[in-house]
């Protein structure tokens, strides 16, 4: 079962240009069979979500991307807007105690700049980053990266023994499904998603 499980919208993430409706017709054009929506720090109603999903076929899940002082999550299970400065050690407390499940996004972004390589950080080194120690997951392929800061994700990833999601962090249409997540079993409802998420019965792939 393919979901990309990084997708924003706008309104509700501004810096997206994605009209919600839109999601529908792409996903079907590609072959995926859902998507998360994942705005910044907004959780969808599900009134609404249901709505927007009609008889599509088409799976939609909420998540939720939560800005941290450590970097940005992806939470899912999560029936709570953060609003407003967070650290890493306090969404974790938070996200556990909803039984969530929380995913480091593209925890490597801006690795050219401030890059592991530059300042001679070793795997060891890159795997002691300090967000990594507070989530259940990595998120090893993420749209609008580098090929570089994915690869250094997923070395990561491997090296903590964690399985790691993926996600196409699509603002625009085009990115839709660029990398998904790939799970083993059907996912009907978001128990049924975080359920797989905890299990680790996935594995990543693109629908382009
Ligand atoms: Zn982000
Ligand atoms: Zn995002």
């Amino acid at each position: 079962m393919l979901i990309d499980l990084h997708v924003h919208t706008s309104p509700r993430s501004p810096c997206s240009n994605i009209h919600p409706a839109e999601l529908i017709q792409e996903a079907k054009r590609i072959g995926l069979d859902g998507f998360c929506l994942t705005e910044h720090q907004v959780l969808w109603d599900w009134d609404e979500v249901v709505r927007l999903a009609g008889d599509n076929g088409i799976k939609i899940f909420r998540g939720n991307e939560i800005t941290t002082a450590q970097g940005d999550v992806l939470v899912f299970g999560l029936d709570q807007d953060i609003k407003g400065i967070i650290t890493i050690q306090e969404l974790h407390l938070i996200v556990q105690s909803a039984g969530g499940f929380s995913i480091a996004a593209h925890p490597f972004r801006g690795f050219k700049m401030f890059g592991v390589g530059q300042l001679g950080m070793t795997l060891d080194q890159a795997c002691k980053k300090k967000i990594l120690q507070f989530v259940d997951s990595i998120e090893i392929r993420n749209g609008r990266v580098t090929e570089k800061e994915n690869e250094v994700a997923g070395n990561v990833a491997e090296k903590l023994g964690l399985r790691g999601t993926a996600g196409s962090d699509a603002h625009e249409i085009g990115a839709l499904g660029t990398w998904v997540t790939i799970f083993e079993k059907d996912i009907e409802t978001e128990t049924d998603l975080l359920r797989e998420l905890k299990s680790g019965r996935f594995t990543i792939g693109s629908a382009r």
